[in-house]
């Protein structure tokens, strides 16, 4: 079967009534890029940039940035290339930067992600430097992890001006439109989503946060697994306004946590007006595969099932039906 579904992923993913949906692959190191290619993957969706500094103590140079951003590009040619900044801290911290996360007894909730990029300014700009550097080449776009706050959006992209004066300063080529987009992680991002999709080109849903944040369970913590529920119906109302507030702004919207990677949200996610989807490289052509035996109004008969049930259990259950019925 696996085998099967490899020749199938470069078929194009096309509802059975001929709308199609993107499915690009999330990485973490540059040579996954060709895990995704091989797939027949639209794109990188998510590359999480942050594996640059895990597994080591030494410090990464915008140069070594650069070099890792170039491969990707290079191996994706022109589909786009999301590029993610650094989502540091948490259960992602460096060995070299233990002091700076040594504060506090709950890093989920402490400082991470684009907090420690505004937190380190240069290691902050060393990386937006290579981003612009590397996306002269590519259709690159830049990504801001757990963004909570429109405070927060607007400083990173005023660095992201500066990083650009720089360059321009400087005479070194760089890509100047690089269109600039958020993760909606938090559950105060999704509920402002109208004012977010005001300053960004593209939401991208990180269902693996917004999980832990909505149902306030640790997502690494296998004691409390039991309350980090993805098929809650708290989850569907929060995906579908986000879909709902980038629609009505004209932005586009991916999701790319676990959760697009799960063969029996497909139908749910595309329901509710999902057109793009970001997965772990092995998913993808399974994900496709679903995709094209779908068709609009059933899935969309699916999401409006799924959201008068008052149970997670009741959704995946009916979920789990569904997609059996499919495929
Ligand atoms: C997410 O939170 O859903 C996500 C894709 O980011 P990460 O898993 O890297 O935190
Ligand atoms: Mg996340």
């Amino acid at each position: 079967v696996a085998e099967r579904l490899l020749l199938l992923g470069p078929q194009v993913s096309e509802t059975r009534d001929g709308v199609r949906i993107k499915v690009m692959g999330n990485i973490e190191f540059p040579e996954e890029a060709e895990a995704c290619k091989a797939r027949g993957a639209d794109g990188v969706g998510l590359y999480r940039t942050e594996f640059l500094y895990l597994g080591t103590n030494e410090e990464r140079t915008e140069d070594d940035h650069y070099q890792a951003y170039r491969k990707v590009i290079e191996t994706i040619g022109d589909a786009p290339v999301v590029i993610r900044t650094l989502d540091l801290g948490a259960d992602k911290v460096p060995g070299s930067m233990r002091q700076m996360f040594s504060t506090g007894d709950n890093p989920e909730l402490g400082l991470r992600s684009i907090r420690v990029s505004l937190h380190d300014q240069t290691l902050f700009k060393t990386q937006l430097r290579a981003v612009l550097r590397a996306a002269v080449d590519g259709d690159v776009r830049i990504m801001f992890p757990l963004v909570s706050s429109l405070i927060e959006l607007r400083q990173a992209k005023m660095i992201l001006r500066d990083v650009k004066e720089d360059l321009e300063e400087q005479g070194i080529p760089f890509a100047r439109n690089t269109p600039v987009g958020i993760m909606v992680e938090v559950p105060a991002v999704a509920l402002l989503a109208e004012d977010f999709a005001r300053e960004v080109d593209f939401f991208s849903i990180g269902t693996n946060d917004l999980i832990q944040y909505t149902l306030a369970a640790d997502r690494s913590d296998p004691v409390v697994s039991k309350y980090y529920n993805s098929a809650d119906p708290s989850i569907i109302r929060i995906v579908r306004m986000v879909v709902a507030a980038a629609s009505s702004r004209g932005i586009s919207v991916t999701v790319c946590g676990q959760m697009s990677s799960d063969p029996k949200f497909i139908p749910l996610l595309v329901g509710l007006g999902l057109r793009h989807l970001s997965v772990t490289p092995q998913a993808i052509p399974e994900i496709k595969e679903i995709i094209r035996h779908l068709t609009i109004p059933q899935a969309e008969e699916i999401a409006s099932r799924a959201q008068q049930l008052e149970l997670a259990r009741d959704v995946e259950t009916f979920l789990r039906g569904e997609l059996n019925k499919i495929c």
